[in-house]
């Protein structure tokens, strides 16, 4: 009898093992740290690729910058991003932005693919 009580002790103790081990196995920790390399190598540092305009200063991909703005400095047709940062109402802010890129870069920044007049406008 004493000898089957210690066997349960010594099963209970395996499974308690196996246990840990598993708890180990998984950890996808480094995986949000290799996003975020991602991120920044990706066009999306200091240049907002979407929208034309420092990615820190961007009113539709911040945050922090849209809440800021007073409901005049919205754009009443757009009204996910600042009046001063729509380039669909006003083209020739493009032109503005765009020299700060060059300024930076010495080169024109890529076309914003959420920022422009609709092609159908274009001729
Ligand atoms: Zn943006
Ligand atoms: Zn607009």
């Amino acid at each position: 009898m004493k000898k089957l009580m210690r066997n349960v002790a010594l099963f209970a103790g395996l499974l308690a093992l196996v246990g840990c081990a598993e708890k180990v196995a998984e950890k996808p920790a480094v995986d949000a740290k290799a996003k975020e390399v991602v991120k920044e190598s990706g066009g999306h540092g200091w240049w907002c690729d979407d929208h034309g305009v420092v990615e820190d200063e961007c009113s539709v991909c911040q945050d922090k910058v849209y809440k800021k703005l007073k409901p005049d400095e919205i754009c009443p047709k757009h009204t996910d991003r600042a009046k001063s940062q729509c380039f669909i109402c006003n083209p020739e802010l493009r032109v503005k932005n765009a020299a700060i890129y060059k300024a930076k870069y010495g080169k024109e920044p890529p076309e914003p693919s959420d920022n422009l007049p609709e092609a159908k406008d274009k001729k």
